[in-house]
């Protein structure tokens, strides 16, 4: 017998957004998340930008559902009052032989179809932010900042508005094909606990999506995730408001960053990160303090007020990163088949997934209803 109609697994911002869009669609929907509260994993630990759309290959998952993902946002966060700053962003060339990068990030993000990017010289740069010191730069209005574990909670209440039941200390330990759908387990600790049948199951559940999947028998090494740790340092608060916009370094070459950058927050606390740091599969969040040597070098390139005291190591984030030899990893939203029909997978969600979100949920919602989405 089947009991529901969709089952989420994950109430980061994914699993939510998407709780949100597919019970919108009229669907009876549950969501598990594991931890007591929602929006405690990757959603919790990052530099809370949306991110304009201008760094993916055109025409992929990550560039469609950034710039969608992003005026999605906008538009939720000004209805639900959630916490948004479209302050804009600078990706600077610091030499001058960096400014071909700039022109074809550029060239990109307009084939990308994200707005208003504008390259400009020392003197215009000079007049939007004095303290940074750079030869030229491109500037993207339409990328800001969020509050994305309050994001997270909006889309979590308009999910529970429209019928949807979600659940926090819920941890899915089985998932097995019964009846035209899946049986799915759910401990909720102390021996408590049930078993369920659902047509259809979500699997968002961030750094743990591909063991889920693997959980529910899938078997494909093409959806193995890795684990990169990204570190963050404060800055002194005595240097809030010294810079109004987010500023990006030119992509370091032949890696699947941005680079170590400043963030602010909405407080307009300023912040550099996150760095690159691969590692085992451990939650291990420590921030160790000399790596602020390198932020500091990294930062002073374009910050010369920073001193390396000004740092203190922050906190820090795991991406969970398709593992592949590949410069470039898209997302992967997975519609699988034949013994696993009805499972939908959505694995490698790493930045820019917070931005993507209510796009990723679109998709989802199409999925489920046989529908592509259009665009
Ligand atoms: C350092 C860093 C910087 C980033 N910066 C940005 C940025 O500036 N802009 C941007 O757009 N993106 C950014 N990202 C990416 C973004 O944070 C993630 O893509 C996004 O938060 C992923 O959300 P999620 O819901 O998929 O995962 P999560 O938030 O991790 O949610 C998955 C949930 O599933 C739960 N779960 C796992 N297993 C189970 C189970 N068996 N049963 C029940 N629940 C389970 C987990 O507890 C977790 O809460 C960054 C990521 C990192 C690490």
């Amino acid at each position: 017998m089947i009991d529901l109609d969709v089952t989420i697994i994950g109430g980061g911002i994914v699993g939510c957004a998407t709780a949100a869009a597919v019970a919108g669609a009229g669907h009876k929907v549950v969501l598990l998340e594991r931890e007591p509260r929602l929006a405690m994993g990757v959603t919790s630990r990052n530099s809370e930008v949306v991110h304009g759309g201008m760094y993916y290959p055109t025409g992929t998952l990550k560039a469609r559902c950034c710039v969608r993902g992003r005026r999605m946002l906008k538009a939720f966060c000004k209805e639900s009052g959630v916490g948004y700053n479209e302050c804009g962003k600078l990706i600077v060339a610091v030499d001058p032989d960096e400014e071909s990068a700039l022109t074809t990030l550029r060239d990109r993000g307009e084939a990308n179809d994200v707005e208003g990017l504008t390259l400009i010289g020392r003197s215009e740069l000079r007049r939007l932010e004095p303290e940074v010191e750079a030869s030229a730069a491109l500037m993207s209005p339409a990328t800001g900042i969020l509050d994305g574990e309050g994001a997270t909670r909006a889309y979590a209440e308009l999910a529970t508005e429209r019928g949807a039941q979600v659940l926090t200390g819920a941890t899915v330990t089985g998932l097995e094909p019964a009846d035209g759908g899946w049986r799915v387990t759910v401990d909720r600790g102390d021996d408590e606990g049930w078993v369920h049948n659902s047509r259809r199951v979500v699997n968002c559940a961030g750094l743990h999506a591909d063991t889920v999947a693997v959980m529910a028998g899938l078997d494909d090494p093409d959806a193995t995730q890795r684990w990169v740790k990204g570190n963050y340092f404060s800055v002194a608060p005595r240097h809030a408001g010294r810079v109004s916009r987010l500023v990006y370094p030119v992509p370091p070459a032949g890696t699947d960053t941005l680079g170590v950058h400043v963030c602010l927050d909405l407080q307009g606390q300023l912040r550099l990160g996150p760095d690159f740091e691969p590692g085992d599969r451990v939650e291990d969040y420590a921030v160790d303090p000399a790596r602020g040597a390198d932020f500091h070098a990294g930062a002073r390139r374009f910050l010369p007020f920073l001193e390396s005291e000004d740092l203190e190591p922050a906190f820090s984030g795991l991406r969970p990163k398709i593992d592949t030899d590949e410069p470039f990893a898209d997302f992967q939203v997975r519609r699988e088949t034949g013994d696993l029909e009805g499972l939908i997978n959505l694995v490698g969600i790493d930045s820019p997934g917070l931005t993507s979100s209510p796009a990723l949920a679109e998709i989802v919602a199409g999925l489920i209803d046989d529908r592509e989405v259009a665009w």
